[in-house]
């Protein structure tokens, strides 16, 4: 006898974003412009329920021209901290 048995899944790229207005020189733009700071997940749902997550890393998204650039976790930690990058010094 056979039973179909039917799996929906997909693997998708979450964001969460860490901080907003911190200012970066941006490759593309070619000056220091306002960015956002966010964390990237992968992510496996199955039936659309979030089943397991791998590969976390942060990134700088330019607020101008949309460039992603990806940075080490001790840079975003001191971006986070009011490193020289963050938006209060
Ligand atoms: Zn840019």
């Amino acid at each position: 006898m056979f039973i179909p048995l039917v799996f929906i899944f997909g693997v998708s790229d979450k964001r969460h974003p860490l901080a907003h207005g911190v200012r970066h020189g941006c490759r593309v733009c070619a000056m220091e412009t306002p960015h956002h700071l966010v964390e990237v997940r992968r992510q496996l749902a199955l039936f659309f329920i979030p089943a397991w997550r791998w590969n976390k890393r942060q990134v700088l998204v330019c607020n101008v021209c949309g460039h992603v650039e990806s940075i080490l976790p001790e840079e975003a930690e001191e971006i986070g901290r009011g490193g020289p990058d963050s938006p209060n010094t």
